[in-house]
């Protein structure tokens, strides 16, 4: 079996299971306890939270632990907007090809009476901060544009946003879900205000993440409670997780440059193996992308049938589409990037991790090959763009 996915979720490193199972055992007092072993879970998590607040260059006072990135998102959103409604700001700039965390809270705030920018990703897949300036107005509270995007994977000029935002004193988040355990983040130097991140993207496990949220900034609750977490988020914390996800962020730092150039390397092999399949693209930037961030379309078949024929192949990818929703449209991603939908629905999203071979990705290559022949033979569109009744995009 050839794992693909790592974009959905990735297998948890050995250091971060040892961890994890030992606090699971051990630690098992509440936090908010004064006795021995509370004050014990206590300081495991002050030891994390100091630790993650290292890697990303914050104050250890700035991370507040959630549930991951969709909590994050949310609560880092929401509370930009109850800021800037009591000022009478109700303006939001994003872009078109975020995370749905982060779509589905403006889509909420929009009923609310906020006015939401979507700014382009043009062909490339990557926002301009020019165009961020421009659609700044008076009224705007937030710019809110993803580090990474987990479909294409191609990197946003963050440092550069975030810089025109504190020119004009709007507040600046980030969905970098994608980015923090691979690419160098670092809040201080970058210019963020907030900054969304979860543990299962870098080998630590799923349900822990955690918000980044400058000193000064006064976050909104989204579960009331107790006094956890400085009374930001009420329930007693989840000890072992955030153990574990302050273990692989550490992991995954002390690593990164080894394992960039190792998987970028593998990254471009499976690019130019798929380049040779005819009329079919590269999807997104190919330079300015996630060192393991592999997205193609193949023109005249459908991205799902793709993925079973892969899976029965021993290979798990993923069409990067909402097919998982139930849903037959085609990704807002490719759409926001300009594919149009016959050629989006042809998909393909492959996302390496550290541990992969050439002698796999030369497998995934010949798979890949194989099946989109395979499906093209009895694809009527297929046909019709052959026969010359259609003309081929790609
Ligand atoms: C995975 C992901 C999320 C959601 O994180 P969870 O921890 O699964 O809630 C949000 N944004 C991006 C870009 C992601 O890739």
């Amino acid at each position: 079996m050839i794992y693909a996915d790592n974009a959905a979720t990735t297998k948890m490193s050995k250091t971060a299971t040892d961890i994890m199972i030992f606090h699971i055992k051990e630690t098992y007092g509440n936090p908010s306890s004064l006795y021995g072993i509370g004050q014990k879970a206590k300081e495991v998590i002050e030891e994390a939270r100091s630790d993650i607040a290292g890697v990303i260059g914050a104050d250890p006072k700035e991370i507040l632990f959630t549930s991951g990135g969709s909590e994050a998102d949310n609560q880092a959103i929401i509370s930009a907007a109850r800021l800037g409604e009591r000022k009478g700001k109700k303006h939001i700039i994003s872009t078109a090809f975020e995370h749905h965390a982060v779509l589905h809270t403006l889509n909420k705030l929009k009923d609310e009476g906020f006015e939401i920018t979507l700014l382009d990703v043009h062909e490339d897949g990557i926002v301009r901060a020019e165009e961020v300036r421009e659609a700044i107005r008076d009224d705007t509270c937030l710019v809110t544009v993803m580090y990474a995007n987990n479909e294409i994977g191609t990197i946003q000029p963050i440092r550069e946003i975030g810089k025109i935002c504190r020119e004009k004193g709007v507040l600046f988040h980030t969905d970098a879900v994608q980015a923090v355990g691979h690419i160098p983040v670092n809040v201080e130097e970058d210019n963020i205000d907030l900054l969304s991140s979860s543990a299962h993207k870098y080998h630590g496990p799923k349900g822990v993440g955690f918000l980044y949220a400058k000193k000064g900034i006064k976050l909104t609750n989204l579960i009331e409670g107790g006094a956890q977490e400085k009374g930001r988020r009420g329930g007693t914390e989840n000890v072992p997780g955030i153990a574990a996800m302050a273990a692989a962020l550490k992991e995954a730092a002390a690593n990164m440059e080894k394992n960039a150039a190792n998987v970028s390397k593998k990254r471009d092999r499976l690019i130019a193996g798929l380049k040779e399949i005819p009329h079919s693209a590269i999807n997104g930037d190919e330079i300015n992308r996630l060192p393991g961030n592999v997205n193609f379309c193949f023109e005249g078949i459908e991205g799902e049938s793709l993925l079973l024929l892969l899976d029965d192949k021993g290979i798990q990818a993923s069409s990067g589409s909402a097919c998982t929703s139930g849903s037959l449209d085609p990704s807002h991603v490719l759409l926001a990037i300009g594919r149009v939908h016959d050629v989006a629905h042809g998909s393909l999203r492959l996302s390496l991790s550290e541990d992969i071979t050439d002698e796999e990705v030369d497998e995934i290559i010949n798979s890949v090959k194989e099946v989109v022949e395979y499906l093209r033979s009895f694809s009527p569109i297929w046909r019709d763009l052959m026969a010359g009744k259609k003309e081929f995009i790609l």
